[in-house]
């Protein structure tokens, strides 16, 4: 098997520590080991060995199946997993951890394990960042908060941990570089960062390489950012004529700027034949540039654009800042490496696009996606002519598809991965982090030639396989960049990941708690991780501590601005535990917080009546759940969509990111909360099936519980929509005051939703805000063009959506 070769023990800087393993975990000296260190580096060892070996076993889809045909096979596999379990629970169980792991019988899948397992690594991480803290004299409690542009020291990086594949040492390792004092780069820019809540619009101004040219609205962008100076009128007055002239360029304004010259591109001859692989040259013989001047950008975009190909690839930090920064590129010629500081040249770095549009010139990169979207978010740089070695080594089904794994399989490259989650943002860069960038893409032409070659063996010479790896490369790079959107249902999405089970109070301050976190890490410029880590932020919705200590005592390490702002966050708390108290059982969340949303429009759960609630409850038999989930159904079913016969079948998925793309127009039926609708309507797709005969059975059971809906919250609606949009919900006594009384009015209406208003919200303190109004304009366009539109996209995205 290709992958067996990787089984060796240990590699790169981690060696096997002293004789006699030991699992307990110090920060002493023990047993075996005459120092830390010795300890460290065994232990480092250990993971990394683990790591490999399980990375060699036979992968789930590929020759797995066939390995479990064997008995002895299925047995061994079956008995390592159980002491694995079972050793994990141990780990767990000391930390206090919730531990089911072993529990194989148990309905919830691998799903909630998974989560379990993060969960668990985000304790002991932090626990273990306590315990090293302390040990080097940093206390935690007396830290005060840190003026902005100052780092507190040492904060262990947990949402990490969530994204990553289970290799143990990451966190350690980026512990080691984790520089204390990092001035912040934003504060540097020359362009303030764009954090608002609204969508990306792409940075580019001058187009080189281009068949058609760039759209007058980025041509004009100049111009365009003196508006409020240069238009002698009220500022209200600027805005509006702003508007009118931007709302002629929306199209262009959300299209890929190369979408037409990446759509007529086709691969030439040459690169679709027998390469001469040529080999790379050995890094210490090889010349290293470190670029941060202007002038020597200007004169590397030169020597580029003489060249058939050159290799990228990108450093990114993205924990202290909203949307992340690209700290470093490293570009490698067949002669040469470069290493381009970023940060410093961020404003500059658009120049290189005459290279990197350039069809003539090959950009070899390996794993482009995420790189591609960073091009575009802080530099407006786009790729034409992209071989993403990645998609190379899918074709020609290698054991793994890492860098790494190519490194070693064609070079014979020992790689040192340590420093993939360093920061990036520290300069000077130690040279150990020179070398490791280098590494990225130094053997990296080499390798596009070996895998042409063989891409090309493979299917005996016929271009076939090959023609399909450019043409999958090309795809990655018409990727558009999303910007991060908050909309009513994000705190959803997250929350079902939790996998908890909320009550009303629960779910409210998770909902209130995810608004606070968005608004002050788009405001502050820090990752959402950095404000309040989402298992804080669980900790916190389920325990809705009474006092502001309670909420500190939820978190550790206690993150700065939940420190700052404990008060507020006090007061959110309070707000949510004013909610009728009604329980939710674990898949019930998003059914209550969709009837909620429904009957008191989006973000209003807060002005939900109590009487209604207490009714449902109290018809429910004490609270017996299937019932409530009935009811709600109902609730949901007397609400059906009428336009339903026009939305695709229950089981099609939306793809996630088409609802944050302004061009897709999927974005804005999301807008105008018919998607969402929609969306919900499939999340429930089952409990609603199921309701779907008892609600027949009692029709006119349903109608008396819409009129009582109605009854208590129809008019509560009406104001709400007067009222929506308010991002950051502060606490309001008054209104829940007055949510008690039971109003007679109408009763509510679909047409009545509100979508959310970024342009009442206060998120607006954000530069471009002023562009959200055009987007409110969607409201007003003709129903039947949304029958349209919808009939159109889910026809035309439907092949695109993967089944769940
Ligand atoms: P690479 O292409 O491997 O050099 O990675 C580029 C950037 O992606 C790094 O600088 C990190 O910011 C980010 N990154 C890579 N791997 C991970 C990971 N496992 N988890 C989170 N971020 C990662
Ligand atoms: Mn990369
Ligand atoms: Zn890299």
């Amino acid at each position: 098997m290709a992958s067996s070769n990787d089984n060796k023990s240990t590699e790169g800087g981690f060696q096997d520590g002293n004789s006699d393993p030991n699992d307990e975990e110090t920060n002493e000296l023990c047993p075996g080991f005459k120092d830390v260190d010795a300890f460290v580096k065994y232990g480092l060892g250990a993971v990394l060995s683990a790591t490999k070996a399980s990375a060699g076993l036979p992968q789930a889809g590929d020759d797995y199946d066939f390995y479990r045909s064997f008995p002895g096979f299925q047995e061994f596999c079956e008995s390592q997993g159980d002491k694995l379990l079972h050793l994990m629970s141990q780990i767990m169980q000391h930390h206090g951890c919730r531990s089911h792991m072993r529990d194989r019988n148990k309905l919830t899948g691998l799903e909630e394990r998974f989560d379990l397992v993060v969960d668990s690594n985000d304790t002991i991480l932090e626990r273990a960042g306590i315990l090293l803290d302390e040990a080097d004299g940093v206390n935690r409690s007396q830290q005060p908060v840190m003026p902005a542009g100052f780092q507190p020291p040492k904060i262990v990086v947990s949402s990490w941990n969530r994204k990553g594949s289970g290799s143990g040492s990451r966190p350690e390792t980026f512990r080691l570089l984790h520089a204390k004092n990092v001035a912040r780069p934003q504060l540097k820019f020359k362009e303030k960062v764009d954090n608002s809540n609204t969508p990306f619009i792409p940075k580019i101004f001058i187009k080189p390489n281009a068949t058609k040219p760039l759209p007058s609205y980025f041509t004009n962008k100049q111009i365009r950012k003196e508006r409020p100076e240069d238009l002698d009128v009220p500022a209200a007055l600027a805005d509006f004529i702003h508007q009118q002239r931007t709302q002629e360029h929306v199209e262009d304004m959300f299209a890929h700027p190369y979408q037409y010259e990446l759509d007529h591109f086709t691969t030439p001859e040459n690169l679709l034949s027998k390469p001469e692989v040529q080999m790379y040259k050995p890094m210490a013989e090889t010349k290293c540039s470190f670029i941060d001047t202007l002038e020597d950008l200007v004169a590397l975009n030169e020597k580029l654009c003489k060249l058939s190909e050159f290799a990228v690839d990108l450093e990114h930090h993205s924990y202290r800042s909203f949307l992340g920064l690209t700290c470093l590129m490293q570009i490698s010629t067949r002669e040469e490496d470069f290493i381009i500081d970023t940060l410093e040249l961020r404003s500059e770095m658009y120049i290189l696009n005459e290279a990197f549009t350039d069809p003539a010139t090959v950009k070899v990169f390996h794993g482009a996606d995420s790189d591609i979207e960073w091009l575009q978010k802080d530099f407006g740089l786009y790729v034409v002519n992209l071989f993403d070695t990645h998609q190379a080594s899918r074709a020609l089904n290698l054991a793994r598809h890492s860098l790494d794994h190519l490194l070693k399989h064609f070079c014979n490259v020992d790689s040192d991965k340590r420093y993939q989650l360093a920061d990036w943002r520290i300069r000077p860069l130690p040279d150990e982090m020179v070398q490791y960038a280098r590494t990225d893409t130094h053997y990296l032409l080499y390798i596009y030639d070996s895998m042409r070659a063989q891409l090309l063996e493979f299917h005996h010479g016929q271009p076939g396989l090959l023609q399909s790896v450019w043409n999958k490369s090309k795809d990655i790079s018409l990727k558009k960049y999303l910007k991060p959107i908050f909309t009513e249902e994000s705190y959803l999405e997250l929350q079902r990941k939790q996998k908890k089970s909320f009550n009303t109070q629960q779910l409210t301050a998770f909902r209130l708690l995810f608004a606070w976190r968005d608004k002050l890490a788009r405001q502050e410029d820090e990752s959402t991780g950095y404000v309040l880590p989402t298992h804080m932020m669980s900790k916190i919705s389920e325990e809705l501590p009474k006092e502001p200590q309670g909420i500190i005592a939820c978190c550790n390490p206690v993150p700065p601005l939940v420190r700052q702002q404990v008060n507020e966050l006090h007061l959110l708390v309070q707000q949510a535990r004013e909610m009728p108290l009604l329980k939710v059982s674990k898949d019930g969340c998003q059914q209550w917080a969709y009837v909620l949303s429904v009957l008191f429009g989006p973000h209003d759960t807060s002005r939900i009546s109590a009487a209604f609630l207490k009714e449902l409850e109290t018809k429910s038999d004490q609270t017996s759940l299937s019932v409530a989930h009935m009811k709600a159904s109902r609730i949901i079913e007397s609400f059906e969509n009428p336009f339903r016969m026009y939305l695709p079948p229950s089981d099609v998925h939306i793809n996630k990111n088409a609802k944050f793309d302004p061009s897709s127009k999927i974005f804005e039926v999301n807008k105008l909360h018919l998607l969402s609708y929609h969306m919900s309507n499939h999340m429930f797709a089952k409990e609603r099936n199921k309701a779907k005969q008892s609600y027949q059975e009692s029709l006119q059971n349903v109608a008396t519980v819409r009129q009582q809906a109605a009854v208590s919250g129809g008019k509560k609606r009406e104001r709400v929509a007067s009222e929506v949009g308010e991002s950051t919900p502060k606490p309001s006594k008054k209104l829940m005051k007055s949510a008690d009384k039971p109003q007679k009015t109408e009763p509510p209406s679909q047409e009545s939703f509100t979508p959310f208003d970024y342009s009442q919200s206060d998120l607006s303190v954000f530069a471009g805000s002023s562009f959200v109004f055009f987007l409110c304009k969607f409201k007003h366009a003709n129903m039947l063009t949304f029958f349209l539109i919808i009939i159109i996209l889910y026809r035309g995205f439907r092949h695109n959506w993967p089944k769940r």
